[in-house]
């Protein structure tokens, strides 16, 4: 497929596309590379020529590297630096909190350091090698018109003037003052903070950390981070007294960071001033058109968590649209984007604000009372655990949406295993003893997965032939050194973190291609449970469908 058909006259020229995505930048580009391996016709504009060159994201964590992994990049395609923790740090007391960041979480680092530039440009590169996918640069969205049935959005082209793109879905991804929200209407709620914070990029520095320390209080709080590249981040909050374009001047940056070393070493790579903002969507679609990353939620930077909850949505949304416009799945299923995702971009925003409480308190009896409880309460051992392990940050599980959805966990002990729960991720072993990772043997599909049982074996030709055609696969997850594996499609588990930490042998799960589990159970309900997953892909949402039966039988 193309990305879109170009009938060109003189005056306007018309391209017609399956998704228009209005925005580039990292989330649009993620939605790109996703649509571009579900094999969906896709035009993208933007109005920028190349990729901004601000100081933004530094921070991902492993969810956010797993989607990138999902989108198709590998390991290497982005410098990543890995950090160990992050400290809070009270003007009064010294540290007063720390929140763990090593280890390994569903295959990848539980959080690291990058580059934004970079991993947008590899985003891009990806994007490069699709033919479905085409993208116009210096192009700016005026205005969409919805009619039902497709949208028409009315587009300037620095090159070739003023022309029309004719879209089945609109994705807006055009970030914090989207053109798209604005034309649909919805507002984008909540507040922005009244201070200015001036973001600092620099290199040749003499110590390289490996950890975050938060400088919390009222006077000139703020972060110090490490970065890939041997750069380092530091963000400073501004006064009222404090005049921005003095602060942005080089001899006043150094005076900033000569505590951290010599001045005269450093060089300045980027600076720039930003007002936070903490705000969300009422709604994260109207119509045929949808709302991705800063364009539907913004939130302060404190955890690290604007770009990521973005690419949450891109793995979310993405390859909803694709089995609707492949004619798997009912449009009505795009209802359960807004009602997965919202949820979750909103939890993360109020925990960015509740840290930012910490970091920022409006006086010095604040800080002392805010940091001495926080301090105080780590003296009780499970409370230390909980603040430690950083379990504040909620789980990217669904309460409702696209799943059937069980209070039982039908044997299936582990988080992740559940419906609405992401599937784990681990490394596995292929039957020619190939390793890799197990999204990879997943691939883009929407998968059975057999623990210790190959699910061919109990289902009839008729059934397979079905899951198929629904865009499914099959594999098999054996316990480690179980051999006689000999199929493509069987794997061996080298880290025990299917069988047993997800569930027992002999238990079945249905897992999306954003590895959100549909449902799981024995293996002697893996027909029903195919039944069950086409009645979800047609009917969007197993509770509407039930108020559909209940409302039906009521009639
Ligand atoms: C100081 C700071 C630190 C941050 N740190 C982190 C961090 O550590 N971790 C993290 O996860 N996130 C962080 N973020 C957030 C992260 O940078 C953003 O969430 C992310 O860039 C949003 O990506 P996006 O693609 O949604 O929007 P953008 O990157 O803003 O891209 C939008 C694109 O749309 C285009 N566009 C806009 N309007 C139109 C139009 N009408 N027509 C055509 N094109 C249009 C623009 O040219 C742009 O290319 C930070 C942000 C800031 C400011």
């Amino acid at each position: 497929m193309s990305g879109g058909v170009d009938t060109n006259n003189k005056q306007e020229f018309l391209i017609e596309t399956d998704v228009l995505i209005v925005g580039y930048g990292p989330i649009g580009a993620a939605v790109a590379a996703l649509l571009g391996k579900y094999g969906i016709a896709t035009t993208v504009i933007d109005r920028a020529k190349g990729i901004l060159n601000m100081p933004r994201a530094v921070g991902m964590d492993n969810e956010g590297l797993r989607i990138v992994q999902m989108a198709g990049l590998s390991d290497t395609a982005f410098e990543t630096f890995c950090v160990n923790k992050t400290r809070m740090i009270s003007q009064h007391f010294g540290e007063f909190a720390q929140f763990n960041m090593s280890g390994v979480v569903n295959g990848h680092a539980r959080q690291v350091m990058y580059f934004q530039p970079e991993l947008e440009k590899a985003l891009r590169a990806q994007v490069k090698g699709y033919e479905n996918i085409s993208v116009l640069h210096e192009t700016e969205l005026l205005s969409l018109n919805d009619n039902g049935q497709s949208v028409r959005a009315n587009i300037c082209s620095k090159q070739r003037g003023q022309g029309q793109i004719q879209a089945k879905y609109v994705v807006g991804a055009d970030g914090a003052s989207s053109t798209v929200r604005k034309i649909l209407g919805i507002e984008f709620e909540g507040k922005s903070y009244a201070e200015n914070w001036l973001i600092v990029d620099a290199k040749n520095l003499p110590e390289m950390n490996d950890h975050i320390d938060f400088y919390c209080g009222s006077n000139r709080p703020g972060p110090h981070l490490p970065g890939a590249g041997d750069r380092q981040r530091w963000e400073f909050m501004l006064t009222a007294d404090d005049c921005v374009d003095e602060m942005e001047k080089p001899e006043r940056i150094k005076e900033l960071l000569s505590p951290w070393g010599d001045p005269a070493l450093m060089e300045i790579e980027r600076q720039a001033v930003y007002q936070f903002h903490a705000r969300s969507c009422q709604q994260f679609s109207k119509g045929r058109v949808f709302l991705v990353g800063d364009a539907a939620h913004i939130t302060p930077p404190f955890l690290g968590q604007g770009l990521v909850a973005g690419l949450r949505d891109a793995a979310n949304l993405s390859w909803k649209l694709a089995w609707v416009l492949k004619g798997i799945a009912a449009p009505c299923i795009l209802d359960s984007y807004d009602e997965e995702r919202r949820p979750h971009a909103i939890h993360m925003i109020k925990l960015a604000k509740f840290l930012g409480f910490f970091i920022r308190p409006a006086s010095e009896l604040q800080a002392k009372l805010a940091h001495g409880a926080v301090r105080a309460i780590r003296l009780i051992p499970p409370v230390k655990a909980y603040v430690d392990g950083a379990k504040l940050k909620p789980e990217h599980h669904f309460s409702s949406g696209l799943f059937v959805k069980s209070k039982k966990r039908f044997g299936m002990h582990r988080v992740g295993a559940k419906p609405g729960e992401l599937f784990p991720q681990a490394l596995v072993r292929n039957s020619i003893g190939k390793t890799l990772m197990s999204d990879d043997a997943l691939g883009e599909h929407l998968s059975i997965v057999g623990l210790g049982v190959d699910p061919h074996e109990h289902l009839s030709i008729q059934d397979i032939e079905r899951w198929q055609s629904m865009g499914g696969n099959f594999l098999k997850i054996s316990q480690r050194s179980q051999h006689g594996d000999t199929e493509s499609y069987m794997f061996e588990d080298l880290t025990g973190d299917f069988i047993p930490d997800a569930a027992h042998f002999g238990k079945v799960l249905v897992v999306r291609p954003d590895r959100a589990v549909v449902t799981s159970g024995d293996v002697k309900d893996i027909s029903g449970m195919i039944e069950t997953t086409q009645q979800l892909l047609m009917d969007g949402c197993n509770n509407k469908s039930m108020f559909r039966k209940i409302y039906e039988k009521v009639a």
